[in-house]
């Protein structure tokens, strides 16, 4: 199931120019001078997606999109440019777009909702706003296409 996955969210994130390295990296998870990923999970590396999609230009330049540590198995010190409600907002919103990209994808996106503490309601509510807007729709569609691709091929 997760090759199946992974195949298409690495053909997704290269369209959209970035890279995913399916293994664990105990410095960062996005490292931006070679635009990779690091997640061994396919909803993780949506998410890391959705993170950069999200981001401001200026934050995409910095590792872990300038949020610093989620984990504590990570090591070294991350400089922290995003914080305090900033960072639950911009936390929000990749959390949103990862579960419609997972949506999009075919995925089991109701688990990621659960484990990311969104009510139907809310997740409803936010991925209203999140489909609207300008800078995202073209992505959503890309991913669109590449979902039917996948399937396509599955089926051929
Ligand atoms: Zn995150």
């Amino acid at each position: 199931m997760h090759a199946q996955f992974q195949k298409v969210i690495s053909s997704f994130a290269a369209r959209v120019g970035l890279t995913v390295v399916w293994e664990h990296n105990d410095k960062c998870m996005w490292e931006p001078k070679t635009k990779t990923i690091y997640r061994t999970d396919p909803s993780d590396a949506l998410h890391e997606i959705a993170h950069y999609l999200v981001a401001a230009t200026k934050h995409r330049t910095l590792p872990n999109f300038g949020l610093g540590h989620d984990y504590e198995f990570l090591v070294g010190s991350l400089r922290e440019e995003v914080t305090g409600i900033t960072a639950l907002k911009t936390e929000a919103r990749a959390s949103c777009v990862g579960i419609m990209l997972e949506e999009i994808f075919g995925m089991d996106y109701h688990k990621t909702m659960h484990f990311h503490s969104w009510t139907l309601e809310e997740y409803n509510e936010a991925k209203n706003k999140e489909a609207r807007d300008r800078s995202l729709k073209k992505w959503f569609k890309i991913a669109m296409w590449e979902a039917e691709n996948a399937r396509q091929q599955r089926s051929s």
